[in-house]
């Protein structure tokens, strides 16, 4: 028998197929494409914003809109939060009348934030008896329901497994990081630092290009024939710091002193062309407290326990 794969994950009792209640606090961008998804999907969708007109077109495709924080909470087993920040969470759910609303429902909180703040979270939700999953979402909202589209979750592995089909829906590249409700967030802001080292890498590249005359397509058409050789280099650097391999050995790809000396050539075309200088001085200091500490040979990942 062929299954619609839009109902897929939602319990059949009988003939009646149910599907979790869902509310989404937080019609902003995001909150909203979540809010779509799941209606699309077929979950009964109560949605809550601060500004109510932003739920008008959720309304449309067949959200019923929640007159209050506290009665969307109370109409969903599945409370989805994303907002701008904790700050502005907490302003919805750490008030009178709220916590008593929330005792055994599953709380998914998709709003960004820090490991600390996820600890937090957790233990103020829990103390209130509901389920708590911290979620982090790997993706802009016009990637939302995606098969490829990659969430990460930690906290209650009971909410993860019993909202599976929900949180599957969101995005097919869905993981569960671990039962420390701090996980998700700390593998959030770890990819994230890697994301803004290659953006910070191309704002540099980008203005030495354009200094030395070279246009942004040149530059882009080489950028992506380069791309599958930084990648293995960076999955070496990950692989041989995890082994803490750091001496430069037969496998090594470019030794620290080969990185260096290429490296002197970023520096000299920064003051030449009198170029913002802030990332690589920075870097240039790494580079030599390394190179006082061990040697030419050592591998780039000797540089690797500076960071700690
Ligand atoms: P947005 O600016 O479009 O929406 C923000 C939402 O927060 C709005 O619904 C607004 O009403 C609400 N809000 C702000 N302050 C509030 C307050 N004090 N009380 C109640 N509600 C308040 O932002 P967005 O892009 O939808 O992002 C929402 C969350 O999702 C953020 O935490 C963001 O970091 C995260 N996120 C966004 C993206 C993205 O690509 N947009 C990707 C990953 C994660």
């Amino acid at each position: 028998m062929k299954t619609d794969p839009r109902r897929e994950g939602h319990q059949s009792i009988g003939e009646v197929t149910m599907a979790s209640n869902v509310c989404v606090l937080g019609a902003g961008r995001m909150g909203s494409s979540i809010a779509r998804t799941l209606l699309d999907r077929g979950y009964p969708t109560w949605v809550w914003n601060r500004t109510v007109a932003k739920c008008d077109p959720l309304a449309a495709l067949g959200a019923k809109v929640a007159p209050s924080v506290e009665d969307g909470i109370r109409a969903a087993d599945v409370v989805i939060i994303n907002v701008l920040d904790y700050a502005a969470s907490d302003a919805l759910l750490k008030r009178d009348g709220i916590a008593s609303a929330l005792a055994g429902k599953a709380v998914v909180q998709l709003t960004s934030g820090s490991p600390r703040l996820a600890r937090e979270e957790a233990r103020w939700v829990e103390a209130h008896g509901a389920g708590y999953l911290d979620g982090a979402i790997m993706a802009t909202p016009d990637f939302i329901g995606k098969p490829e589209t990659a969430l990460l979750y930690s906290g209650s592995r009971d909410v993860y497994e019993k909202h599976k089909p929900l949180l599957f829906a969101l995005g097919g590249g869905t993981s569960y990081v671990g039962e420390l409700p701090d996980q998700a967030s700390a593998l959030d802001t770890a990819l994230l630092t890697q994301m803004w080292g290659g953006l910070f890498g191309a704002l540099q590249g980008m203005a030495v290009a354009e200094a030395e005359g070279l246009d942004l397509e040149t530059f882009r058409n080489h950028l992506s024939a380069f791309k599958p050789v930084v990648d293995a280099a960076l999955f070496n650097l990950v692989d041989r710091t995890n082994a803490r391999r750091f001496a430069g050995d037969d496998a090594t790809l470019a030794s620290l002193g080969a990185h260096y000396s290429a490296f002197q050539h970023l520096l000299e075309a920064c003051e030449e062309r009198r170029l913002n200088a802030a990332m690589p001085r920075a870097m240039d200091m790494i580079f030599q407290q390394a190179l006082s500490l061990g040697s030419m040979e050592d591998d780039f990942a000797s540089l690797a326990p500076l960071f700690r």
